[in-house]
């Protein structure tokens, strides 16, 4: 149908539609993105609270296309889920990641660790985990220095089978994050059965820490309780020193958000690195 110009009514329809139409841009340029060589890894550090040491780093996808510039992942990841292409992307991260990290080690720096974000599709897979073995044997890289950060959305019918997942990650010795905590349906009875090593807070509490009372009681809850239960402690979306400080005398083990450093390339991180820095 056409449309005339000056209308400026805009109707349901055609919002949907422009929300439909970015999809399919989008999904159809990221069919040919990991050929094409567009992504890359940011990475941003992470924080002991209480000395300020840098401990590891979170990788961070970036796409950045020809025609539309960056698109954030928050736009294309649940595209890339949702077709099943968060598989081999998943599996470049993963690789990029640990190459990266075996490299910085050889090169003499301080040895940190990198943790990954992976989704449930890619954990969902029966292989996912001789990939993760190959990978690591491949790169040389020491498991004890790769994480993987994974959404407590984990359903009740595939808890079985990616109990068993976890089990044989943390056997290889790869440490496991869950990410985004209290955000998902919770699963406090998940913590005790699956062998979870840390917890990461979501930055929608951290940021309301001092507006909102509900989220400081969270807040201060999620961390008392992870000490419970014997888990280290990630807050995510630390931008004040406001809101350090209150985590830091809720006894937050570490730290991660723009206070410290935004996401940056791995140039601009190797510097971090070599200079030792402290935060
Ligand atoms: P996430 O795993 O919760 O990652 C944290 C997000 O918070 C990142 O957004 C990071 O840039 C942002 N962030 C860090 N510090 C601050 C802060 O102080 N303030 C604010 N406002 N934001 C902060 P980013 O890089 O846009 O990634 C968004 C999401 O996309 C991630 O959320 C993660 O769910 C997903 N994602 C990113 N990379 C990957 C990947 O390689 N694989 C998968 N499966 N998902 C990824
Ligand atoms: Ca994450
Ligand atoms: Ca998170
Ligand atoms: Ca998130």
């Amino acid at each position: 149908a056409k449309e005339s110009k000056g209308n400026k009514v805009e109707r349901f329809s055609d919002i949907l539609n422009e929300k439909e139409k970015e999809r399919f841009v989008i999904e159809n340029l990221l069919k040919d993105a990991l050929a094409r060589d567009e992504f890359s890894l940011y990475y941003q550090p992470i924080i002991n609270m209480k000395t300020g040491k840098m401990m590891g780093a979170e990788s961070l996808l970036r796409w950045k296309t020809e025609k539309l510039g960056f698109i954030p992942p928050d736009k294309f990841i649940p595209i890339a889920e949702r077709n099943g292409l968060i598989v081999p992307l998943g599996e470049w991260v993963l690789k990029t990641a640990c190459r990266q990290n075996k490299q910085w080690q050889e090169t003499g720096y301080m040895p940190i660790y990198l943790a990954v974000n992976i989704s449930v599709r890619q954990l969902e897979q029966k292989d996912f985990i001789n990939r993760i073995e190959n990978i690591l044997n491949e790169t040389g890289l020491d498991p004890k220095y790769l994480e993987l950060e994974i959404t407590e959305s984990i359903s009740a019918e595939n808890i079985h089978n990616i109990g068993n997942a976890f089990k044989k990650l943390n056997d290889l010795g790869v440490t496991l994050s869950i990410d985004d905590f209290g955000t998902g349906y919770s699963s406090l009875g998940q913590l005790k059965i699956l062998p979870i090593s840390k917890l990461k807070i979501d930055k929608i509490f951290v940021k309301d820490i001092h507006k909102e009372i509900n989220h400081t009681a969270i807040t201060a809850a999620i961390i008392a309780m992870a000490k419970r239960l014997n888990l280290e402690v990630v807050a995510e979306g630390i931008e004040t020193e406001d809101q350090l400080r209150f985590l830091q005398e809720n006894k937050c083990d570490m730290g991660q958000g723009y206070l410290f450093s935004k996401p940056i390339d791995a140039s601009r991180f190797a510097i971090f690195l070599q200079k030792k820095q402290s935060f």
